[in-house]
C-alpha cells in the first residue's frame, strides 16, 4: 500500500484507524502453503484471536484456510463468516466443560489440553473424536510469557502425563484424531522447533486412529529492519521431510496442521492516529497522538517495536521522538524514536498493526475503538464502524433513582 493511499483513507474515515492490506494476507497464506507443498495433506487454521473482523474470517475462509479459535464466541463468529463446522478448531485453555460441549454440539474440532476435562468429556461423549494438546517442554523464544511449551506452562498435557493419558482414552473408549502442540509465538530456532516436533511424533505413535498432526504456530515476522524472522522456507523444507516419513511409519497419510495468526495478519496491518500535540521537555520531544494503549497495547505490555512513520512528512529531517498516546497513564508507544520531522496534524503510521492489535483494544478512558478498513484491489472498503457513546453505555444499567429513593427517606425521618 502506498503512503498516499492511508492517507486517503484517514480523510474519508478518519483517525485513529487500522488498515489491512488484504493482498498482503493471501501472499502469506501462499507463501507458508508452498514452503509445505511436499506434504500430501496440509491444513493452516488461521488463529481468529489474532485479527476477528467477520470479513477478514470471510477472506481467510475464501483462500482455503480453516479457522483455529480458542473461545465459544469465536467459534460462533467462524460459523457466521461461512466456515463449515469440520474446518473450525476449537483450542481453548482453562474453560469449562459446559463451554467444550456447547463447541462439540456446533459439530466443531475439539482440542483438549487437560486431563481433568478430557476423563469427563470422554466418558459422557465416547463418541466424539478430540484432539489433544502436548507440552513437549521445549522453550522457544525468550520470553516467558510468550514461550507456552517450557516446564512452568499451564498450556497443555505434559508428556510426562502420556501414559496417564492413555489410560483414559482405554478407559473411556474415545478416539483421539489429533494431536497438538503450540510452543509459543516465536519460532527463532528451527532446530528447537524440530526437536519439539520429534516429542510429538513420538507421542503420535502410542495413538492408532490419528487424522492429523498440528504443530500449533509462532513463525516470527520482522517489526523492524535487521529483526530475525522465522525462515519459512528452510522450515518448510525439514519438516515436510520429517513429516512424510513419519506417515510412511505410521502407515497413513495424516494431515500436517498450523495455526497462524501473526504470519498470516500482522504485516498486513497500519495504524493510523494523528498528532494533537509536539511538545518539547528538557529531555525529549514528545508527539502525543490521538490514540493510546487502549486503541494498541503491544507496546505497553509486551514491549513490542512497532515501526513508526510520519506519512504526512516521509520525506522530512528524521529527528528523535518519544511517541506517546492521550490516555492518562503511562502510555509510550516509542521511545527516542527516528521519525521524520513531525508537525502538530500529522498522521502516523504504525507497522505490524494486524496482529493482536484491534482484538486487544479497549474503552479504556471511556475512548471508542477505532473504525476497521480492509484494502482490497486498490479500494478501501469499511469493515467495522467507529464507535460512538451509545456504544459506551449499550450495557449499563442507569438507575436513576436508587440514590434519589435513599435521600427521600432520609428526609422522612
Ligand atoms: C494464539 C495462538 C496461535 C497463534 O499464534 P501466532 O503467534 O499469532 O501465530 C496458534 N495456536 C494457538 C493455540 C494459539 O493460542
Amino acid at each position: 500500500m502506498k503512503y498516499s493511499d492511508l492517507l486517503n483513507i484517514t480523510q474519508e474515515y478518519g483517525n485513529p484507524i487500522y488498515v489491512y492490506d488484504a493482498e498482503k494476507i493471501i501472499s502469506q497464506f501462499n507463501r507458508l502453503t508452498n514452503a509445505f507443498n511436499t506434504v500430501k495433506k496440509l491444513k493452516l487454521n488461521y488463529a481468529a484471536k489474532a485479527l476477528s473482523n467477520l470479513t477478514i474470517l470471510r477472506l481467510m475462509n475464501e483462500l482455503g484456510s480453516g479457522l483455529d479459535t480458542v473461545s465459544i464466541q469465536e467459534v460462533k463468529l467462524g460459523l457466521l463468516a461461512g466456515f463449515k463446522p469440520e474446518s473450525i478448531i476449537y483450542t481453548p485453555n482453562g474453560v469449562s466443560l459446559e463451554e467444550i460441549e456447547e463447541a462439540a454440539a456446533l459439530g466443531v474440532r475439539i482440542n483438549i489440553d487437560n486431563l481433568s476435562i478430557l476423563e469427563q468429556f470422554g466418558s459422557k461423549h465416547p463418541d466424539i473424536p478430540v484432539c489433544v494438546r502436548i507440552n513437549p517442554h521445549v522453550m522457544a523464544g525468550g520470553n516467558s510469557n510468550i514461550s507456552v511449551g517450557h516446564i512452568d506452562s499451564k498450556f497443555g498435557v505434559s508428556i510426562h502425563q502420556i501414559p496417564h493419558l492413555l489410560r483414559i482414552v482405554e478407559l473411556t473408549n474415545m478416539t483421539i484424531n489429533g494431536i497438538h502442540m503450540h510452543t509459543g509465538s516465536d519460532i527463532l530456532d528451527i532446530d528447537v522447533f524440530l526437536y519439539a516436533s520429534e516429542i510429538l511424533f513420538e507421542t503420535a505413535k502410542n495413538f492408532k486412529e490419528l487424522e492429523f498432526i498440528d504443530f500449533g504456530s509462532g513463525f516470527k515476522v520482522p517489526y523492524k529492519d535487521g529483526d530475525i524472522e522465522t525462515n519459512i522456507e528452510e522450515l518448510g523444507e525439514k519438516l515436510s521431510k520429517r513429516f512424510n516419513e513419519f506417515c510412511e511409519e505410521y502407515g497413513k497419510e495424516l494431515t500436517l496442521a498450523f495455526e497462524p495468526g501473526k504470519f498470516l495478519v500482522s504485516e498486513a496491518g497500519y495504524f493510523l492516529a494523528k498528532v494533537n500535540v509536539v511538545k518539547q521537555t528538557t529531555s525529549t520531544v514528545f508527539a502525543s497522538v490521538d490514540s493510546g494503549f487502549n486503541h494498541l497495547i503491544r507496546p505497553m505490555l509486551y514491549g513490542a517495536n512497532h515501526q513508526i512513520i510520519n506519512i504526512s512528512n516521509p520525506k522530512g529531517r528524521e529527528r528523535y521522538y518519544s511517541v506517546v498516546g492521550y490516555i492518562c497513564e503511562t502510555d509510550t508507544f516509542a521511545n527516542n524514536r527516528r521519525i521524520n520531522e513531525i508537525s502538530e496534524g500529522d498522521i502516523l503510521c504504525f507497522k505490524n498493526a494486524g496482529a493482536y492489535c484491534f482484538t486487544m483494544a479497549s474503552n479504556y478512558n471511556s475512548r471508542y475503538r477505532p473504525a476497521e478498513v480492509l484494502w482490497y484491489k486498490d479500494k478501501p472498503i469499511l469493515i467495522r464502524e467507529r464507535e460512538t457513546f451509545d456504544d459506551l453505555i449499550r450495557n449499563q444499567i442507569d438507575v436513576k433513582d436508587l440514590f434519589e429513593a435513599k435521600n427521600q427517606k432520609a428526609a422522612v425521618k
